[in-house]
């Protein structure tokens, strides 16, 4: 019923780009984390450089398990780097140490899309976790020809656009943040203008990322319109 071969026609765009995506973030990734920053700082210290020059400064920075696991926590204040990301002086570290400080710059200056983004992340927690049961429901309901499967159905696609709407808000968040890094460390002489080469490759890459989740989200909330019939596709 979710694999069905229209939901595969609705999809498949945004599978294709997450998909390269996936190998641009992995490829560039690799390539600049052969490459040394020339200043020799780390992840944690570029991203301690900047927020201390941006006027954020004694923020907590700490190192995580995992890879790719670098955040920041507006909650408790603090910039969460991946191990190898946090004592590397790799140019992928320190452009993604300083896109998670990007973050803490925005979360400081009170950036409007992060407050919305922040405000809209447990009601796109629960519309995720529940929209996925109640348009099940409401596809069993429909095939089965009770008259209340529309409704479910609608309900739990409206539950949907929550989350599709959270990832539209969060997509110039990931942009500002990036364009926040590169400024920043150039500007402070952490990087050069040709190694902020490198570094733009591995964060336009990621921003890619966000990019193909967003348009499948898009797609798989067009898919679920048209399997209710509001796009005038199908039949009752
Ligand atoms: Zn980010």
């Amino acid at each position: 019923m979710f694999f069905n071969f229209t939901y595969l026609l609705f999809a498949l765009p945004g599978m294709l780009l997450a998909a390269w995506a996936q190998y641009k973030v992995t490829s560039a990734y690799r390539r600049a984390s052969q490459i040394p920053c020339q200043q020799g700082f780390t992840g944690a210290e570029a991203a301690n450089h900047m927020l201390n020059a941006y006027g954020v400064p004694g923020l907590g920075i700490e190192p995580i398990a995992g890879e790719m696991t670098d955040h920041y926590d507006p909650q408790s204040k603090t910039l969460r780097l991946s191990e190898g990301v946090y004592g590397s002086n790799s140019l992928a570290a320190v452009g993604i140490a300083a896109h998670e400080a990007g973050h803490a710059l925005q979360d400081a200056q009170r950036y409007p899309l992060l407050v919305t983004r922040g405000a809209l992340v447990p009601v796109a927690n629960i519309a995720g976790n529940l929209s996925w049961f109640i348009i099940l429901a409401g596809m069993v309901l429909l095939a089965a020809g009770a008259i209340l499967g529309k409704a479910v159905l609608l309900a739990g696609v409206g539950l949907f656009s929550v989350t599709v709407l959270f990832q539209l808000v969060n997509l110039p968040v990931e942009f500002d943040a990036s364009r926040r890094a590169r400024v920043a460390l150039v500007e402070q002489g952490i990087v050069s203008p040709a190694e902020d080469q490198e570094v733009k490759k591995v964060l336009d890459a990621a921003a890619l990322t966000y990019l193909a989740g967003t348009l499948t989200g898009i797609l798989t909330l067009l898919y679920y319109l048209y399997e209710s019939g509001l796009l005038g596709g199908r039949d009752e």
